[in-house]
């Protein structure tokens, strides 16, 4: 099984809209793009929403059929680790393993010494084709980099066997992600990170770091773009090296957790992949759920009502929903309208603080934020906001896939 060139992560946390996702990498092909949808769902929202990964599987074989897609499709156990990768076995055919928590902590000094051993070919200054400058590396960063790096590598190959010995080798897509740690990893990093990657028999096709800069969900990039668009094309250059040197697969891609809505560094992205030739997989999911609200608001009625309900909860239990995604959330609580302010508006001004236009003067990225790590209030609303997506499936449909297609799809894999 082997990933795409261009691949795009749906998450859908209610799994209504499958369809809609679909519908935008059915119209990106008509613009002469192929992009395979992939799935994506992690236990933390399965558990939030209490869903079952079978149900992502459904969706996804539905949303094919009903469309007709004919292209390849994935359903990724996404952000599984040792203890919960069993019950996505079953489902899904793209894993995406997260070992951020192992990182910093160290291997065995044995594996390690022969980490370093095996990497002492690159010390000096190394030649990277696509880089203007040479890389210095030492032993020493090396030696920091396998006693930060390697356990989580062990690791990442542990849960990878597990699959392998469930699925068989050859019939899953492999991502190894270590995004959700405090530190980026630099280039340098990721060069040997993908050794250890390739010593440890893991036939990753996709590595999700953790770029330079804030990854907010839900909203903009926070950060220096030309330094994002710097490093980015380093991975990029970094990982064909690897390729070279390395026994890994040809395809291997970076995949860019966005946090959703990056739109800052789109078009840098879009340059890198350019001039580069380079595939890429971007995955997102909170947008799809705020898409839903704001056709729920668009629809106004019963639809606006459920959206303000939502937001009444959600101001009133911050600090639970919050907590979760304490490290990917800034929201200044001063700016956050009051509910009793927020339930006199229209649907235009509910629509309009919640869709992530920049240019708009509704827009309120904190009141986004908010919403984004809301959806545990509207899975407690069971039938009642599972009926609205129904009622309003169209004008929630319409702006989903625009969404997608017109705000991910176009400025990254288009231009
Ligand atoms: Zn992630």
């Amino acid at each position: 099984m082997i990933l795409e060139k261009y691949s795009f992560g749906v998450g859908d946390r209610f799994g209504h809209q499958g369809k809609a996702q679909l519908q935008a990498m059915l119209q990106a092909k008509l613009l002469h793009v192929d992009i395979v949808p992939v799935w994506n769902k992690s236990n933390r929202e399965h558990a939030i929403v209490k869903t079952q990964p079978r149900q992502v599987r459904q969706e996804a074989d539905e949303a094919v059929k009903s469309l007709d897609w004919a292209g390849s499709y994935y359903v990724d156990a996404d952000h599984i680790n040792l203890s919960n990768v069993d019950e996505f076995v079953e489902s899904c055919d793209f894993f995406t393993l997260d070992v951020a928590d192992f990182i910093g902590r160290s291997a065995q000094a044995t594996d390690i010494s022969r980490f370093v051993e095996s990497c002492m070919k690159f010390t000096g200054s190394l030649e990277v084709p696509g880089i203007d400058h040479k890389l210095s590396i030492n032993q020493e960063q090396i030696e920091a980099i396998g006693n930060k790096y390697l356990l989580a590598v062990q690791e990442a190959g542990r849960i990878y066997r597990r699959v392998e010995s469930a699925k068989g080798a050859g019939n899953f897509v492999t991502e190894v992600s270590m995004d959700e740690t405090d530190e980026p990893q630099n280039p340098v990093e990721l060069f040997f990170i993908l050794a250890m990657i390739a010593a440890e028999g893991i036939p990753a096709q996709t590595i999700a770091p953790k770029f330079i800069g804030r990854f907010n969900k839900g909203v903009d990039y926070v950060g220096d773009v030309q330094q994002f668009a710097g490093e980015f094309e380093e991975d990029l250059a970094v990982i064909n090296l690897a390729i070279q040197n390395f026994d890994l697969p040809k395809n291997l891609k970076l995949s860019v957790h966005s946090g959703s809505d990056k739109f800052s560094i789109y078009p840098k992205i879009h340059q890198a992949l350019k001039k580069f030739d380079a595939g890429l997989h971007l995955k997102t999911a909170g947008t799809t759920w705020l898409e839903e609200l704001i056709g729920l608001a668009l629809a106004g009625g019963d639809g606006l009502d459920i959206v303000k309900q939502i937001y009444a909860k959600a101001y009133s239990r911050f600090d639970e929903l919050c907590g979760p995604y304490a490290t990917v959330i800034d929201i200044d609580k001063s700016m956050l309208p009051t509910p009793e302010l927020v339930s006199q508006w229209s649907s235009e001004q509910c629509a309009g603080a919640l869709r992530h236009n920049q240019t708009c003067a509704l827009y309120n990225l904190h009141l986004r934020q908010l919403f984004h790590v809301a959806y545990k209030v509207a899975a407690e609303l069971g039938d009642t906001y599972l009926g609205a997506l129904r009622k309003y499936e169209a004008v929630i449909a319409e702006n989903v896939t625009n969404n997608i297609l017109k705000r991910h799809i176009k400025p990254i894999f288009i231009g």
